[in-house]
């Protein structure tokens, strides 16, 4: 096995024992990127001297023996939306292309902290807006596991790297589905804790009530090794409450006898391939076998849900990138002759159609004549489906769906239709606007491309997602299955 094939747990394991050192880590990761980036293309920038020089750091505390951070050595590469001091992070937007942050992002100065390396910044869909990665202004990344198909997105840039072993980890966000819909299209975990449960100071915002920072790891104990570094209170965001932070990694062999799962029948209808279906049956008859309850349930606002995302979101996107003007920061339009130009021609020339086109949208719902009828509406909407998720959670531990309708479909396939590229977004735009935690994690493949399944907890209840994911992984294996790139 190569060192860059490490999970973070046998990594922390070998670090810690003398048997690896971190140098050699980092090495091994940096060449893996050399030998596979120009095929897959997920990174955005790197900074592999910085990354060698901290190596050598880590490996001295290590020898000295006294203490070491939790990530001590531990290279990881971070979504181009997280705010990295002294690395660009350009949103894979023109607009901020050359932009280097003077400070970190909460997630990041908690990372560094514990000794964590970043090796650099993963490519995404700019700014968020998208499902493939087809979105970004720098080329999109491709999919491991066949690369005329995308990765998803818009994190697609760091689980394509998760899932060939560029890194141990990622960072990626999640507004929408944005962690969890490339997971289940690269074969990666990939989580969204609770709205609130980690920081999102120093992530450029894009739906500000959806908003989520969280891990890609190859295994579901190191989803929960990072969520124990990641979460908490922070004075710098208002929305991170003051709720304990467990040991995520405690209860994660407890087994999942008698535990209540239940299956929204509407998630099995309609667009969901059948083979992706197939495969999610089975996984439910798996989590059987291993002592879950399953039962059938009704959730009825789930095709609600799309459309009262489609408003909310650009809503906030069109006032989140209200900030970008040509004069702050970010793209200046060398031809403007006054004022108005400098903000007319920067954003024209500095926003993507993507972008443009959800500012668009965002302006007009929340313009004074339309803003009864949409973006009040949907908000009364998204109650309601918050609602219907508390009562079906009031019975059950948890609720499973598909996390994506389909497995990674082939690059330019859905770039002509918005609207289809949406319905990428369908099974995890719910759980966004509830504000409740998810992860997806693998659950088989069709065609030799991975599938996977979403598992939905209670506010704040990620354990009982942990140890759900960790009993099914342990007995299927299905993580551990690589692609060959
Ligand atoms: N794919 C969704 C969108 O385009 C979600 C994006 C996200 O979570 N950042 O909005």
């Amino acid at each position: 096995m190569n060192l860059n094939q490490l999970t973070i747990k046998q990594a922390q394991e070998k670090l810690a024992k003398k048997e690896i050192s971190s140098v050699d880590l980092v090495s091994a990761c940096i060449s893996r990127i050399k030998e596979t980036d120009d095929k897959l293309h997920n990174f955005l920038a790197t900074d592999f001297d910085n990354a060698l020089k901290q190596a050598k750091e880590s490996d001295k505390k290590i020898a000295k023996g006294g203490k070491i951070g939790k990530l001590e050595g531990i290279p990881c590469g971070i979504k181009d939306l997280i705010l990295t001091k002294g690395i660009t992070t350009t949103a894979a937007s023109h607009m901020l292309k050359n932009y280097v942050p003077l400070f970190d992002a909460t997630v990041i100065t908690k990372l560094k902290n514990e000794g964590a390396i970043i090796l650099g910044k993963h490519n995404c869909d700019a700014w968020g807006h998208g499902s493939s990665t087809e979105n970004s202004d720098f080329g999109h990344s491709h999919n491991p596991w066949d690369i005329t198909r995308v990765p998803g997105g818009s994190s697609g840039g760091g689980t394509s790297s998760v899932a060939s072993d560029q890194v141990l980890f990622a960072l990626g966000t999640d507004t929408g589905g944005s962690i969890r819909q490339p997971s289940s299209l690269c074969g990666t975990y990939g989580l969204k804790q609770t709205y609130g449960r980690v920081s999102r100071y120093g992530g450029i915002s894009m739906g500000s009530s959806l908003d989520c920072i969280g891990p890609i790891t190859k295994t579901t104990e190191d989803a929960a090794i990072i969520l124990n570094i990641l979460a908490g209170q922070d004075a710098k965001d208002g929305t991170t409450p003051d709720v304990k932070v467990p040991d995520y990694t405690k209860n994660i062999n407890d087994g999942i006898k008698g535990l209540k799962i239940a299956i929204p029948k509407q998630a099995f209808a309609g667009g969901l391939d059948p083979d992706v279906k197939n495969s999610i049956n089975v996984a439910i008859k798996d989590l059987e076998k291993l002592g879950a309850i399953a039962e059938e349930v009704s959730l009825e606002y789930l095709d609600s849900a799309l459309a009262c995302y489609y408003i909310v979101m650009p809503s906030e996107v069109s006032s989140n990138l209200g900030r970008y003007d040509g004069i702050r920061y970010g793209h200046n339009s060398k031809d403007a002759k006054d004022l108005m130009e400098i903000y007319i021609k920067s954003r024209a020339e500095g926003f993507g159609a993507e972008a443009k086109r959800r500012i668009m949208i965002g302006t007009y719902t929340l313009s004074a004549g339309y803003y009864d009828a949409y973006y009040k509406k949907a908000m009364q909407v998204r109650t309601l489906i918050k609602q219907e998720f508390e009562n079906i959670l009031n019975k059950f531990d948890l609720i499973l769906m598909p996390t994506s309708p389909t497995p990674a479909f082939k690059i330019g396939e859905k770039t002509s239709d918005p609207l289809t590229m949406y319905l990428e977004d369908i099974y995890t735009v719910p759980v966004s606007l509830a504000g409740l935690p998810a992860m997806s994690i693998p659950a088989g493949f069709v065609n030799n491309l991975p599938v996977g399944m979403q598992l939905i907890g209670k506010q704040f209840d990620e354990e009982t997602i942990f140890k759900t994911a960790h009993a099914y992984e342990q007995a299927t294996g299905w993580g551990e299955v690589k692609p060959k790139i």
